[in-house]
């Protein structure tokens, strides 16, 4: 997958309604540019150290207010 391709795939909102068990996605902190690759299931991420869900949008633990970035079939 190109990059383009991926970028058009970006979203803050994790998928709800998405008819796959689970996929690989990468969560990019647009405050400090940390990212991470993380599994995404049914709307639910798996929690890792420094990323967290709230509500549907993930968040980094540096303290950023802005949703990460989700991007989604990496
Ligand atoms: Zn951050």
């Amino acid at each position: 997958m190109t990059l383009l391709a991926a970028r058009e795939r970006e979203t803050v909102v994790l998928p709800v309604s998405r008819p796959v068990l689970s996929e690989d996605a990468m969560v990019i902190c647009p405050k400090c540019k940390a990212m991470q690759s993380v599994q995404i299931s049914e709307g639910r991420m798996t929690p890792t150290r420094k990323f967290a869900q709230i509500g549907m949008r993930v968040f980094h633990d540096c303290g950023s207010e802005k949703p990460c970035r989700i991007l989604h079939n990496i």
